[in-house]
């Protein structure tokens, strides 16, 4: 039994009412359930807005699946703000130069880092999705695998499959790129925000850490002035200095069908808009555009400063050759050809 609270005034057109809360709890999207029968007790004629009764089936369905134990978020404690500038939280730990820093990869495709030497490198995020073939990972060091959530996820229960079954496998160390992936990994998860989760200042940095990130990855949209601060305050920031941006994602797949007889192979377009071009991908029924040209920032590493360094290798196609090559111009400190540092040097009035 679930129940919401509240003052609610005379519904106006009753039948209306009564039509809304049957549309409401008929949606039981990616529950098990389907709704047969509704009573309503309304004696009072009363009106209670949709995002009311959207709530309440939310909690209701949630409270019938037996399977979705209760994963609570972690308490947040909301604090009076501080001052930009002013951060003082014990949680972040300064980051204190010199230091060696850490490199991470990240990848969709594991065939991707099968020539680079994973011994100089001190993680790889696997991307996963809803039908993710847990038996790939037996070719990476499993200490050193992260798994990586996307920042859209559509079939919920298939990708809370995959992740329980990774966890019973023990794999521990999660990413999410959303926060309601926290409702999603082990309670006991070594958790890193990957960085669709914008973190632009010092209070949302600070906010990753009383959520109980790991590990931050900063925002590929920042700028280098912006990104210096940021990598100062933290030990546990990261910044990635080569990926294919995803504009846009969708967990739709780019064919026209509902996907029972998809045959869910991976398609490449090229697509521009007369100015720029694009790639459009999908992969597993999803689709991303990313842009021709890659973002690479290697050259400012040392300006930048950061504790930990990434290189992603998602969703164009690489060849292990090509992201081997990669990695090493990345690591040696020097702009891979053809790629773009965006906002990096952009100035922001
Ligand atoms: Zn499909």
């Amino acid at each position: 039994m679930v129940d919401i609270a509240g003052t609610f005034e005379p519904a106006k057109d009753i039948e209306k009412m009564n039509a809304g809360i049957f549309k409401a709890f008929e949606k039981t999207g990616d529950t098990p359930f389907e709704l047969k029968e509704l009573h309503i007790e309304n004696p009072d004629k009363l009106f209670v807005p949709v995002s009311v009764l959207n709530e309440l089936r939310r909690l209701l369905y949630a409270e019938l699946e037996p399977e979705k134990i209760k994963r609570d978020l972690p308490p947040v404690n909301f604090k009076t703000p501080q001052q930009p500038g002013q951060i003082q939280d014990s949680t972040i730990v300064p980051n204190m130069s010199p230091k060696t820093p850490k490199w991470l990869i990240k990848t969709d495709d594991i065939q991707n880092v099968s020539q680079i030497d994973l011994a100089s490198c001190d993680e790889i995020s696997v991307l996963i999705n809803p039908a993710f073939d847990i038996k790939t990972l037996a070719a990476l060091p499993k200490e050193k695998v992260r798994i990586s959530l996307p920042p859209v996820i559509r079939q919920t229960q298939a990708m809370q499959r995959v992740i329980d079954a990774l966890s019973a496998q023990g794999f521990n160390k999660f990413e999410i790129a959303n926060l309601s992936g926290l409702m999603m990994v082990p309670q006991n998860a070594d958790i890193s925000f990957d960085s669709f989760i914008p973190v632009l200042n010092t209070q949302s940095l600070a906010s990753c850490f009383e959520l109980g990130a790991a590990r931050v990855t900063l925002s590929p949209e920042d700028t280098l002035d912006n990104l210096k601060k940021l990598t100062t305050l933290g030990e546990n920031v990261a910044v990635c200095l080569y990926q294919d941006p995803a504009l846009f994602i969708s967990a739709n797949c780019v064919r026209q069908n509902d996907c029972r007889a998809c045959n869910r192979k991976t398609l490449h377009a090229q697509i521009s808009n007369g100015k720029n071009k694009y790639e459009l991908i999908s992969k597993n029924c999803e689709t991303v555009v990313v842009p021709q040209t890659p973002l690479c920032w290697s050259d400012e590493a040392t300006t930048i400063n950061a504790a930990a360094y990434r290189v992603d290798f998602c969703y164009k196609k690489y060849t292990p050759t090509e992201a081997r090559q990669i990695f090493e111009t990345v690591r040696a400190g020097k702009k891979v050809k053809n790629t773009s540092s965006f906002n990096l040097k952009k100035q922001f009035a």
